[in-house]
């Protein structure tokens, strides 16, 4: 059996409370909702960069 508690949604690393969905560093209010709307924007086409930038979660490439 695995003391794994499972993995953060949005960075992968391990969660420190059980059942949770995003680790400590992730998680703010309403990451649940942000995290629907990456998926639905996914499921719309975009890559998984794109769709990390449109919902704040990746810093935007560098202009210049
Ligand atoms: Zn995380």
């Amino acid at each position: 059996m695995s003391a794994s508690h499972g993995s953060c949604y949005r960075c992968r690393k391990e969660v420190q409370v059980f059942g949770s969905r995003w680790c400590a560093d992730c998680y703010y209010p309403g990451i649940d909702g942000d995290y629907d709307r990456y998926r639905d924007l996914l499921e719309e086409g975009y890559t998984r960069y794109q769709a990390k930038l449109m919902v704040g979660w990746a810093d935007p490439p560098e202009e210049g």
